[in-house]
């Protein structure tokens, strides 16, 4: 793939001389064959004119002139006014070949002329914008999108890259407009990204503790669709007002759908906003109630998974309540559970915390062994292939001699 990138680098002037070449004589043809316009004198003249441009064009090439040569062929472009879908292609092209500079001075000279239709100054206005936004110049691009809009609302590429672009600044107020017209348009569902844009707009008003706000944008995302990341903003919304059932309802309710969330659910709970002083730590007092809420929780209360088991760890860790996390998974082991390996490392840890040596060291060697055996011999460095054979074709990616040698522990 990259050498088929390469190659296209080096040759896409070669490939846009031969197209051009070969659009050109076609036209020239065809004036041959219908035309009654010029006379036979003048067309000839131009076909001249434009296989010495080629020639030109094509000894600026192989001498290495870029420039030059590019400039030969806008000029050859510039004899015959048929060809404006030649522009485009070329400009696309330069485009493409992240030849920004290039590709913006073509579309701004055909935004120029006076002597083109309406449809063609609008998609050559559009293909700007794509510049400037393939450029990274965000600025004009959002600017040029809009003009693009101003002339006709019926765009959909033009308002999916005027949203990822909101979005990627994560200006909430204007993705969500931009979304909304798209979803007018387009036969794509938005309700998903419009839920998501809102839930992030209200977490930006909880971070500010314009809880009142936070809570309407909520509401309004909700309309639209649930999300995880909707759930928790519930959540810490009622955490700040106090609601300690509905914070327990929610909490049971995230973590029954998937346990997997539990990993990040106190993360996110804890994450800084602005308040008062009282405000916040009453949000930390009724944090702290709520973990242990959930550390308390029976295990027939709780879908068996070791992500329930790693959170019920690290928070009774940080409480200090070593014994208890201790007890938890030697509770699991003695059972014969088999722990994952992240489990393994922090009952390690425990042991070592609780001076439980001998059995430290014992889980420790075994540990290792296991480890040992999850590594393989080699791997390949461009997708990561696993394997103690070697292998100078990589089966998973088709490349050649990829293969690298692994230390094992
Ligand atoms: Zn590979």
């Amino acid at each position: 793939m990259e050498i088929y990138t390469n190659w296209l680098q080096t040759n896409l002037l070669a490939i846009v001389a031969v197209l051009l070449t070969l659009i050109l004589s076609y036209h020239y043809l065809m004036e041959r064959d219908t035309g009654v316009k010029l006379s036979k004198k003048y067309r000839n003249s131009i076909f001249e004119a434009q296989s010495k441009i080629f020639l030109n064009a094509t000894q600026y090439l192989i001498s290495g002139n870029r420039d030059l040569a590019i400039r030969e062929f806008l000029n050859a472009v510039d004899l015959n006014r048929e060809t404006i879908d030649t522009y485009f292609a070329l400009g696309g092209l330069f485009r493409s070949n992240g030849e920004i500079d290039k590709a913006i001075s073509i579309h701004r000279s055909l935004i120029a002329r006076d002597n083109i239709s309406e449809a063609t100054r609008l998609k050559s206005l559009k293909e700007l914008a794509f510049d400037f936004d393939k450029g990274g110049f965000i600025d004009k691009a959002i600017e040029t999108y809009r003009d693009v809009l101003k002339i006709n609302r019926d765009q959909q590429d033009v308002l999916y890259a005027i949203c990822r672009i909101y979005e990627d600044i994560e200006d909430w107020d204007q993705a969500y407009n931009y979304r909304m017209m798209l979803s007018k348009i387009s036969s794509n569902n938005q309700s998903e990204t419009i839920a998501h844009i809102l839930v992030q707009k209200a977490k930006a008003l909880f971070e500010k503790g314009d809880m009142v706000r936070c809570w309407e944008e909520l509401e309004e995302a909700f309309k639209f669709a649930p999300s995880v990341s909707a759930n928790i903003l519930w959540l810490r919304l009622s955490l700040a007002n106090g609601d300690m059932e509905k914070a327990q309802e929610l909490l049971m309710e995230l973590i029954n759908a998937n346990p997997m969330y539990i990993s990040f659910v106190f993360v996110a709970l804890s994450e800084p906003f602005s308040a008062d002083e009282k405000v916040k730590n009453d949000y930390n007092t009724r944090l702290t109630l709520l973990k242990s809420f959930f550390v308390k929780l029976k295990d027939k209360e709780l879908t068996p998974s070791p992500a329930i088991t790693l959170a019920k760890v690290r928070l009774l860790k940080e409480e200090n309540k070593i014994n208890e996390a201790y007890q938890t998974l030697n509770g699991l082991v003695s059972k014969g559970k088999q722990l994952s390996e992240v489990l393994m490392v922090e009952y390690i840890r425990l042991l070592v915390q609780l001076n439980k040596t001998e059995e430290a060291l014992k889980r420790t060697g075994d540990f290792l062994l296991n480890l040992n055996k999850s590594l393989t011999r080699h791997f390949c460095s461009q997708c990561g292939y696993n394997s103690d054979e070697i292998f100078w074709r990589c089966p998973q990616c088709h490349e050649w001699e990829t293969i690298q040698f692994r230390w094992k522990v």
